[in-house]
């Protein structure tokens, strides 16, 4: 098989891991314009110091000898199979590196033989870059479930970031789709990493040429929306590790209908809830917030109107309205509208003198969802009142395009649209450009 070939046919398979970080854009490409968003086999992550890195994102094989069901690279799915040698990839890497279209590689691949086998086949190629080629970018590698740590402890050496993908969130559903897999493959290395990701870095702060194990931390996937778990149930597993085993990120992926078993869905989630829950995922990171805050067993999944801190502040009226010039910064975090670097600039700015409604808008907060939850110098904005009812409607008025259902919904148009959609009729769209005889006439 050609190069191009196993790099379409594993560039392909490998866009189903979302374990990094990507727009969700959707843009295919045309005749006539430069690029597209939707070719796999770029992702993209980013670096510490905040730059967006390009990645070659592929598999190094999707063969696999496991049948997880909701995969399209399942033994039991009838697709074109290839395999990169370790050689091939590590060519491949530098080829494009030197002609400036990646700066580093993201590595997953499906079991082939055993997962020590497959972890083996990725050290290799991983040493290839490292080793021979020097290449200093950045890498991060996909851990096999089930593989043997001291096969971990190698791979770790090698790349900046590792994951091992969580799948599901809960044991019965790993169990139901993934019979190969166990809850103690997975956690297995998870912890080993998270261990040795620590006894790096207090190696780092005795031994500067100690090497480093995963600078870069580990991160997960999960597929949400191919199992009845609920919001509730996917928060709290996000929050017990984050908080057992030190992950930079959860990934939350909805389920794309691959899979045949007739107890999956036929279509995918609205991808609103992966949304919402990557915006519970940054509440319970930077803003303090517990699951069991967010969400219960009474209300197991979040509100698609409203995003999660909205509906928190709104459930919690009686916490507020807070005192901008006096409210420690854990309470600001909790206003809607305040982010951490608003929350941040107003205890800055406060030490100066004390703060007004103008003053915020200058901190960069966004007052038209804040104002209902915020004094300054001991006063409400003028003319508002905060009541349960009003400040709910209010909310859910500024993002009412998401009440609709999507068909009803106004075409998102990008920058350089038309103004007026090629399907739609210019007369419909703007009655007032139709000749004057057709017009409704008294007006
Ligand atoms: S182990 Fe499961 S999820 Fe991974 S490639 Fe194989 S079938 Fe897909």
């Amino acid at each position: 098989m050609e190069l191009f070939d196993k790099l379409t046919i594993l560039g392909y398979a490998a866009k189903f891991d979302a374990a990094c970080t990507s727009s969700g854009v959707d843009r295919p490409g045309e005749a006539g314009k430069l690029g597209n968003a939707v070719s796999c086999g770029i992702c993209h992550s980013f670096a510490a110091d905040g730059r967006c890195i390009s990645l070659l994102k592929v598999l190094l094989t999707n063969h696999c000898i496991y049948d997880c069901q909701y995969c399209v690279n399942r033994r039991s799915n009838d697709t074109r199979r290839a395999a990169f040698t370790p050689r091939e990839l590590a060519d491949l890497t530098i080829a494009f590196y030197r002609r400036n279209y990646i700066e580093g590689l993201f590595l997953s691949s499906g079991v082939v033989r055993s997962p020590d086998y497959t972890c083996e086949l990725m050290i290799r190629t991983l040493e290839l870059l490292r080793g021979e080629y020097r290449f200093g970018g950045y890498i991060h590698a996909k851990a096999i479930p089930g593989a043997d740590s001291a096969l971990l402890a190698r791979l770790g050496l090698l790349c900046d970031r590792m994951s091992v993908n969580i799948e599901m969130p809960s044991q019965q559903s790993l169990h139901l789709f993934a019979p190969d897999k166990s809850k103690h493959s997975i956690l297995g290395p998870m912890g080993y990493i998270s261990g040795r990701i620590q006894e790096s870095r207090a190696d780092l702060v005795q031994y500067r040429s100690a090497p480093a194990f995963a600078p870069a931390g580990q991160s997960t996937q999960m597929i949400i929306g191919a199992t009845p778990d609920s919001d509730f149930q996917i928060m709290t597993l996000s929050e017990a590790l984050y908080r057992r085993y030190g992950l930079k990120r959860v990934f939350y992926s909805a389920y794309l209908p691959v899979g045949t078993n007739r107890l999956l869905p036929t279509a995918a989630p609205p991808l609103l809830r992966e949304h919402r829950l990557y915006q519970a995922d940054w509440l319970l990171r930077f803003y303090g917030f517990q699951a069991g805050e967010l969400l219960d067993a009474a209300h197991p999944d979040l509100n698609p109107y409203l995003d999660p801190k909205c509906g928190w502040a709104v459930a919690h009226l009686e916490q507020f309205p807070i005192e901008v010039n006096t409210a420690p910064y854990e309470r600001l975090l909790r206003v809607p509208g305040i982010g951490v670097r608003s929350a941040k600039r107003i205890v800055a700015a406060r030490r100066m003198g004390s703060l007004g409604f103008p003053d915020l808008k200058k901190a960069g907060v966004v007052l038209k969802r804040a104002q209902y939850f915020l004094t300054c110098r001991g006063k409400m904005l003028e003319g508002l009142r905060i009541k349960g009812d009003s400040v709910l409607r209010a909310l859910l008025s500024e993002n009412s395009a998401a009440r609709l259902p999507a068909e009803q919904a106004p075409e998102q148009l990008s920058l350089f649209s038309p103004a007026i959609p090629k399907t739609q009729n210019p007369k419909e769209a703007f009655p007032w450009l139709a000749p004057t005889e057709s017009r409704p006439s008294g007006t």
